[in-house]
């Protein structure tokens, strides 16, 4: 397991090496053993992690405060969808899903939704390699099932950068990214916070499968 962990983590390292100046070096990563926190939940990394700094002067801007991460289709919604997949919690017997779905083809590039910190995490399961983004006040961003990863530990990205590309790694049914809001480690339905509808998915390449199997519009 130690030495999986090292491979998965070297091409990281060299891409952390090698990226823009990185704000959060100073901070060393979470002292919590990697082996044992693989595959939990952004509700157990997200309070160990850095969030930026946030004046007591500073205020959200106004309007929707993120841009969409990717161009693509929006295939599932946030909430009790009932699709079996998903965990199920108090009020959603099966199938509460914690982001929104946006299906697009393998390698459709996934941008940061606003400014902050990012984290990668490689995992095979749950959430698969993801991202995720600390930003001011307390907000966080989520990027799963990715099937590459674009940033260091601790690395400060801007809104739009790449920050990874889609996939479907983990516990996914096709490519898709899974795209989480919360606030203090709680998720949130992103719509509110996204302006306008998501943009237009790039043209599918010849042999595209399709809508993953989750699919919510093609679902019978
Ligand atoms: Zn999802």
């Amino acid at each position: 397991m130690a030495r999986r962990l090292l491979l998965v983590l070297a091409p990281l390292l060299l891409v952390a090496a090698s990226g823009p100046p990185r704000a959060a070096a100073d901070q060393p990563a979470p002292q919590v053993d990697l082996q044992t926190q693989f595959s939990l939940a952004p509700s157990v990394w997200l309070p160990l992690l850095a969030a930026p700094a946030t004046g007591p002067d500073w205020r959200p801007p106004d309007g929707p405060r993120l841009a969409w991460p990717v161009r693509a289709r929006l295939s599932q919604p946030f909430g009790c969808t009932g699709f079996g997949l998903e965990p199920s919690t108090d009020a959603c017997a099966v199938g509460f899903h914690y982001g929104i779905d946006l299906a697009a083809p393998m390698w459709t590039p996934v941008q940061a939704a606003a400014d902050g910190l990012a984290y990668p995490f490689p995992d095979t399961q749950l959430y698969g390699n993801h991202v995720l983004i600390q930003h001011q006040a307390g907000l966080a961003t989520v990027y799963g099932h990715l099937v590459g990863l674009n940033v260091g530990w601790g690395q400060a990205v801007r809104q739009g950068d790449v920050i990874g590309w889609v996939g479907s790694t983990g516990n996914s049914t096709g490519p898709h990214l899974h795209f989480e809001v919360r606030f203090a480690a709680n998720p949130y339905d992103p719509m509110p916070y996204l302006a306008g509808s998501p943009p237009d998915p790039f043209a599918l390449p010849a042999g595209w499968p399709g809508m993953p199997p989750d699919d919510f519009y093609g679902r019978s």
